[in-house]
């Protein structure tokens, strides 16, 4: 203790005491005033700086020495008096911290000092000091104290670290300069069960034996880390690892190596992050986007590639394939009739039969709507095809049972043979088209090869499908009347309206040759649209000129039928016109009307009651039964001429004309034949009470004036045929 002045006479002053004190201490003491100048320098300064306490007071530190102070000791400095904060500043992080020495005992030399530095705030009044201790760390029992301090300083380190890689849903893994696992975090490994397996020090490899960790990932594993050490820098990289769960998913892998100062390995870290969702999600956009979402087959773009490099392959191998295309006949109706949703189960089961019919290297794809194609590869042989061609249209033959209904279908295909009928992709495509095509046209339900004359056709088919397009702006159509008969009285009782084409170049063209070609696209609609409304003009024309009111019959297509906008379309003509709907009379053939019975019955019923009469065309040519028949309001049965041309040659034809009379008089319709051509079959015709006839023998289809003309003179046939 230090005596009070008023006690005794002090010997020595205090603060020589205690200057004398710090004189005396083996560790450095450097005292700061707030404006950081030196206000002490003690005795083991001045030796290990050289520098005497005298020219240090009243100086910054920076300005004792010939180089800048390091920024960490600044830094600390700052800290005390700014902030009051303590720092130990240890040699081992850094090199010296200045540029202090001490004697090496027994010699003249003298060496550098490792040097250890606790700074600490003092706060004297209103300032706040700093109070630098500097010490040799061959000073045992600092040198204790600092590694205490910097391992605890570690431990809050590592623990922070630890809690925040637990913490990332990522996988995370430090290892050492060999590979070996120093830590890894929860998620990692909870997904890949090392939950309780001692991994610390063990390579991938020496886990995968000791744990369920995936052999062959854990070399992969080997080999990127060398990868990455190899680099010398991060590589970022995708690995499909399996999961303990029996799960793979897929990681986007970064192997980060670390250095030390020499070069040598320090450590890697290693971070993934699961990217399984992205890559299904990836997966699930590629798979929709080359595949139809309804059967879950091949669609038209991956079937095009598929084609494409098969064919590749076939030419390098010399090898053969064929393509069949496919086409659901009348699929329309079954849509129409039993709804879509029963459209789509057919849809299904005809892809599911499709790829029956096939061998697993073979593609069945679906074009769109009902149009489906087969790639058969490796063919050894044309007849390969055939046979793949006849199972397939005995496979879709057999009866569905879709939802409580028995669907019956049948497919139309086309084949065409790569090399034999051609080089190129587009040329293929085309061709099975054209012999599809064909199948259709000749009755469907059947499968033709494509032939070169193929090609022929539909170019003039192309052609006549141009050509009508630009004809029915023009006067280049117009329509015939043919008279019909009433074979009672004599008299005319109406015409059948016929379409007729007057082409500027080809000359007349028949309506069989356009259409049905018409019939394919949506010219059947403007066309039948047409002839409604110039028979309606004509209607009204005809009264206008003082003629009888009779009857106008018109044709209507398959397509234009079965168009829902029908009703309509009829109604605004009508109305448009002003024709009395009930001197129009419609012709559906019987193949029509029985292809979708609810809906015929439906649409003759409206037209009935709109006024219009109904017949059936062609009648004896389909399928009819009676008990369908009554259900509809008919008012004709037209007997196809083809039973009356053939009547001499055929006795079974009169049978059926006698049949199909009492059939009509049966159900309350009138029967009217077709193509009456002598004066044999009229005979025939009156024997047996048919009512109604048309036919070369009274008169061809007439343009309107001829007609007219003809209704204005007595009918001639009159008297010829009661000669
Ligand atoms: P269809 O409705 O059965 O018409 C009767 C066809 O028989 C007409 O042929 C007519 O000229 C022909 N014909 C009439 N009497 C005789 C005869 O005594 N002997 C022979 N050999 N033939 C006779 P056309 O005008 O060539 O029409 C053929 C088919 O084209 C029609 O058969 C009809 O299905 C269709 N068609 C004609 N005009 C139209 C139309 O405006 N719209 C629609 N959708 N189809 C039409
Ligand atoms: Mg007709
Ligand atoms: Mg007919």
């Amino acid at each position: 203790m230090i005596p009070s002045a008023e006690q005794t006479q002090p010997l020595i002053s205090a603060d020589a005491l205690l200057s004398s004190v710090f004189d005396a201490s083996e560790i450095g003491f450097v005292l700061l005033d707030p404006h950081r100048q030196v206000v002490l320098w003690n005795a083991w300064m001045a030796q290990a700086s050289g520098i005497p306490a005298t020219a240090a007071i009243g100086r910054q530190l920076d300005q004792l020495f010939t180089s800048a102070i390091p920024l960490r000791l600044a830094q600390a400095i700052d800290d005390a008096i700014g902030l009051g904060m303590s720092s130990v500043l240890s040699p081992s992080l850094n090199k010296r911290l200045l540029p202090l020495q001490k004697d090496v005992p027994g010699t003249h030399r003298r060496e550098a000092i490792k040097q250890v530095f606790i700074v600490k705030p003092i706060v004297q009044g209103a300032g706040r000091y700093c109070l630098v201790q500097i010490s040799d760390t061959t000073n045992a029992e600092l040198r204790e104290r600092v590694l205490r301090q910097q391992a605890s300083e570690l431990l809050l380190q590592k623990e922070l670290l630890i809690t925040l890689i637990n913490a990332m849903r990522d996988v995370v893994c430090f290892k050492d300069g060999e590979n070996r696992w120093l830590v890894a975090n929860q998620f990692f490994l909870d997904l890949f069960g090392l939950g309780g397996i001692d991994y610390v020090g063990r390579t991938a490899e020496e886990l995968a034996e000791h744990s369920q960790f995936d052999p062959s990932a854990a070399s992969f594993s080997q080999e990127t880390d060398e990868q990455a050490w190899a680099e010398g820098h991060p590589i970022v990289f995708e690995q499909v690892l399996p999961l303990s769960d029996g799960n793979v998913k897929v990681f986007d892998v970064c192997k980060t190596p670390l250095f030390n100062s020499d070069g040598s390995r320090m450590g890697l870290v290693v971070v993934g992050r699961d990217i399984t969702e992205r890559r299904t999600a990836a997966a699930r956009i590629h798979h929709l986007a080359h595949h139809d979402s309804l059967t879950d087959l091949p669609n038209r773009v991956l079937f095009q590639e598929r084609l494409r490099a098969a064919l590749a392959q076939a030419r390098r191998a010399r090898g053969m394939l064929a393509l069949i295309l496919l086409d659901l006949d009348k699929f329309k109706e079954t849509n129409d009739t039993l709804g879509h949703h029963v459209g789509d189960l057919l849809l299904r089961a005809v892809a599911r039969r499709l790829q029956h019919c096939v061998r697993e290297t073979d593609t069945v794809a679906r074009l769109g709507g009902d149009e489906f194609a087969v790639l058969l590869t490796n063919l050894n042989s044309v007849d390969g095809a055939s046979t793949v061609a006849e199972g397939i249209l005995r496979s879709l033959s057999e009866p569905y049972s879709l939802d409580d209904n028995e669907v019956v279908a049948s497919a139309s295909l086309g084949i065409t043979v790569f090399p034999d009928d051609g080089e190129a992709f587009e040329t293929l495509l085309k061709n099975a088209d054209l012999a599809l095509y064909r199948s259709k046209s000749d009755g469907r339900a059947r499968y033709h090869f494509y032939v070169a004359e193929m090609d022929e056709e539909v170019q003039q088919r192309k052609a006549i499908e141009h050509d009508l397009r630009h004809a029915l702006g023009t006067d280049q159509l117009s329509l015939h009347y043919q008279p019909l008969i009433d074979l009672r009285s004599g008299e005319i009782t109406g015409a059948e309206a016929l379409i007729r084409w007057h082409h500027p170049v080809k000359g007349a063209i028949p309506p069989a040759a356009f259409i049905p070609i018409a019939e394919r696209s949506d010219l059947i609609f403007r066309l039948g649209r047409w002839v409604l409304h110039r028979a309606c003009m004509q209607i009204q024309a005809w009264k206008k000129a003082g003629l009888p009111p009779l009857r106008v019959s018109i044709n209507l297509s398959p397509a234009q039928f079965r168009h829902p906008d029908l009703l309509d379309t009829i109604k605004t003509v009508i109305a448009l016109t002003g024709a009395d709907p009930h001197l129009l009379q419609v012709e559906i053939t019987e193949t029509i009307a029985m292809s979708n019975f609810g809906y015929s019955v439906e649409v003759l019923r409206a037209l009935h009651e709109l006024g219009l009469a109904i017949a059936i065309d062609d009648f004896g040519t389909g399928y009819s039964s009676l008990n369908y028949l009554k259900h509809f309001p008919v008012d004709t049965l037209k007997i196809d001429r083809s039973f009356v041309s053939d009547l001499g040659r055929y006795p079974e034809n009169a049978a059926i004309v006698k049949a199909i009379i009492n059939l009509g008089h049966g159900i309350g319709a009138k029967v009217n034949v077709e193509g009456v051509e002598t004066s044999e079959q009229l005979r025939f015709m009156n024997d047996h009470q048919c009512d109604e006839c048309q036919g070369f023998y009274f008169s061809q289809p007439l343009p309107p004036e001829d007609y007219a003309r003809l209704i204005e003179q007595t009918a001639p046939w009159k008297r010829t045929s009661s000669d």
